[in-house]
């Protein structure tokens, strides 16, 4: 089946940097900052451009000099990207320090940056420093708060942090502040079990039908009703078969494709599916396992669905991969794909398509997917410097 860019949906589904970054290139090297952009490129402006720049060049003149050194010139150039010729290098350093200079300021290094990438036609590849993100999370300081009533627009389930000495509490977001990978904090088996283990934020438990998201636009991220028109939306079609949310700290740039298919990402983090016994609750951080996953295409955009278990699950232990689900529970991989492909139609909308002719991918595949919208997930916090926890 051939994957088609529906002209009729959002306008940033026009192909805009179309990349042919296969899954190895991303674990090899460090991707740069345009290809993983925030911005739009119409919202990547000279302004916006000069100032991301700025950004990295002083992040190596920490006391504020407006200067560098020029030991720092290899570094720098570095961060600009891979490809920067031996050439470019040396013409660059000649420019920023000529004989007998030992400093340079940022004006200076941007007019010669611009003077030598404009006479190469070089492509602008940058990548910025990190924001150093970092949260000593641990799950049972994690507190949810319900504000507002249930399916009104005004309702809330935001996050908190608890420090369990002070008793002090601290808001945080379900989406940027809640690790994706978790980790052995104590390992006491030579095998490490936290190899395959994510959280999971649970927005639509199963057997309900009201959307509820993590509202993306809203400061920490609270989870929210979908609202269109004015009301709470709900699932038409009917019930969610399974319990549907996202993984924190991943997302969807509407600006990356992958190699053979043309729909970009739906600038969302990354829709997940657990498909264990039990109902969990709106709002939940769950820790789950990967299965595999299903390449939806909505309206043209890219929808990753991952399938996953929760660890505590009683099937757990039977699913390793996306095989064992077709042998130990069929009929269930089936009947998902199905109410994917058709949940829309009863509300005038088109069914939706998939990559790969509907197949569902293995968990290998699914992981490498996952680690690279953890990847754009964390180039966006370094474009758009979200808050942090300190
Ligand atoms: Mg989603
Ligand atoms: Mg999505």
């Amino acid at each position: 089946m051939s994957v088609k860019t529906s002209p009729r949906m959002s306008p940033r589904a026009a192909p805009r940097i179309n990349l042919s970054i296969t899954l190895e290139d991303l674990g090899a090297r460090q991707i740069t900052e345009m290809e993983y952009a925030a911005y739009g490129k119409e919202e990547f402006s000279p302004e916006v451009h000069k100032k991301l720049m700025q950004r990295m060049f002083h992040s190596l003149d920490p006391l504020g000099h407006d200067t560098i050194s020029v030991g720092h010139l290899d570094t720098l150039l570095g961060r600009m990207g891979d490809d920067v010729s031996d050439e470019m290098r040396k013409e660059l350093g000649l420019k920023m320090f000529p004989p007998g200079a030992t400093s340079c300021t940022f004006e200076k290094f941007y007019a010669a940056w611009g003077e030598i990438t404009l006479s190469k036609g070089a492509a602008k590849k940058f990548a910025l420093v990190s924001g150093n993100f970092t949260s000593p999370y641990q799950q049972q300081q994690l507190l949810t708060r319900v504000t507002g009533e249930k399916y009104t627009t005004d309702y809330r389930v935001s996050y908190y942090f608890k420090n369990l000495e002070t008793d002090e509490e601290k808001q945080v977001s379900p989406w940027h502040d809640v690790p994706l990978y978790l980790k052995d904090i104590v390992r006491t088996e030579s095998v490490n079990r936290a190899d395959n283990r994510y959280n999971f934020v649970c927005e639509i438990p199963k057997w309900t039908r009201a959307k509820f998201e993590i509202a993306t636009k809203e400061a920490y991220n609270p989870i929210k009703q979908d609202i269109k028109n004015g009301l709470p939306r709900f699932y038409k079609h009917g019930d969610m078969l399974f319990n549907y949310g996202a993984f924190p700290q991943t997302w969807e740039s509407p600006d990356h494709t992958w190699p053979g298919l043309s729909a970009y990402g739906d600038n969302d983090p990354m829709d997940a599916i657990e498909i264990g016994m039990r109902q969990l609750e709106l709002g939940s951080v769950t820790q789950v396992k990967v299965l595999g996953v299903l390449g939806m295409i909505d309206a043209g955009e890219m929808d990753w669905k991952v399938i996953v278990i929760s660890i505590t699950d009683p099937a757990a232990r039977f699913l390793e991969d996306i095989c064992d689900v077709y042998t130990h529970l069929p009929g269930l991989l089936e009947a998902l794909r199905e109410w994917l492909r058709t949940y829309k139609i009863c509300q005038d909308g088109k069914p939706n398509e998939f990559a790969f002719q509907g197949e569902y991918k293995d968990s290998a595949f699914a992981k490498k997917v996952i680690y690279e919208s953890h990847l754009m997930w964390c180039n966006l916090n370094k474009i758009k410097g979200t808050t942090s926890l300190s």
